[in-house]
């Protein structure tokens, strides 16, 4: 008889396990509108996350730092609309490194942590600007003068290349999508990265675990809830034995968006997956829907089981080192 997954229509749920108490950092999820982002934090809070890394627009910074202070460190959302703008004389614009350097200072002088830039394959395809573009030169070098992280989705999953990804002459492959990350790692020791979605390729622990030996400068966290959690829970040795031998390379990470209307099963669920996944011992059906789960009965989460010390080098130690950042 297969274990139902757990319901959450009762409102909030707590971690399904404790083997670890104390304050979580929420590395990498997104709010701009301060009353969707309320049921976040709370939710946040009955699992343990005290502070968030949230993601946001420059102009809905200040807001969110007024309503939720300290509980909240934001990121800089960047403009790469701007990418888009005609240039003068066939060069690349100059307001694109301009606008997002002065974003950057500003939202520095507010608190902000880090700054996020989206460069998935289907970005590329539509714009054909690359993240090792020579336009993005300044913003890399402000974001290191600052010692400011940046996050980047670099890769979508292996399943999205088999179907959506599927025309190789727009798309690429999935590997290639990597060497402009490469360039930007090699051009920039300085430059801080962290790679979103466990590097965008918890596929292929052994390419991610390349990345991190060579480029000292490279994190990766955990976010995208149904993504990680399918590919760790597939080759579960595997990923047990790569994240004991990096417990320091990775953050702890939800993806989880405020949005209007949401209820707090929406949230809950993604943190009981989460908390399941790296602390849980044995299977549990999932509670979010994954149409590239591999198992027959539906998603499945195969706990890890880390250890009290590679979970709070996860879920806080690193983050705070990462972000220069505290829990109180
Ligand atoms: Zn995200």
């Amino acid at each position: 008889m297969p274990l139902e997954p757990p319901r959450f229509t009762e409102g909030l749920a707590g971690p399904p396990i404790r083997r670890y108490s104390g304050p979580i950092i929420d590395a990498h999820c997104h709010m701009d509108d301060v009353e969707d982002a309320r049921l976040l934090v709370r939710v946040a809070g009955d699992f343990g996350v005290k502070v968030l890394c949230g993601i946001a627009r420059p102009h809905a910074i200040p807001a969110l730092q007024q309503a939720f202070g300290d509980r909240l460190r934001p990121i800089v959302r960047l403009d790469q609309s701007l990418i888009a703008e005609p240039a003068p004389h066939g060069g690349s614009s100059t307001r694109l490194a301009g606008e997002n350097v002065r974003a950057i200072r500003e939202a520095r002088a507010r608190g902000a942590v880090g700054a996020k830039l989206w460069f998935a394959p289907r970005f590329i395809a539509e714009t054909g600007f690359r993240l090792d573009n020579p336009a993005m030169q300044p913003i890399f070098d402000v974001l290191g003068e600052l010692g400011m992280p940046l996050i980047v989705h670099i890769a979508d999953p292996d399943c999205w290349f088999a179907n959506q990804y599927a025309d190789r002459a727009r798309f690429g492959t999935k590997a290639e999508q990597y060497e402009q990350l490469e360039h930007v790692l090699a051009a920039h020791p300085t430059l801080k990265v962290q790679g979103a979605h466990f590097g965008g390729d918890p596929e292929h622990l052994v390419h991610i675990g390349r990345l991190l030996d060579t480029y000292p400068n490279y994190m990766i966290d955990s976010s995208a809830t149904k993504w990680v959690c399918r590919e760790l829970s597939v080759r579960l040795a595997e990923a047990r034995s790569f994240i004991a031998a990096r417990a320091d390379r990775i953050i702890f990470g939800s993806d989880l968006v405020a949005f209007h209307d949401a209820r707090p099963e929406d949230y809950s669920s993604r943190y009981w997956a989460h908390r399941w996944l790296w602390e849980g011992e044995g299977v549990r059906p999932s509670p979010v829907p994954d149409p590239c789960a591999p198992w027959s009965e539906g998603p499945e989460i195969h706990g890890l089981a880390l250890q009290v010390d590679v979970l709070a080098r996860l879920y806080t130690d690193n983050a705070r080192r990462w972000f220069g950042i505290g829990t109180e």
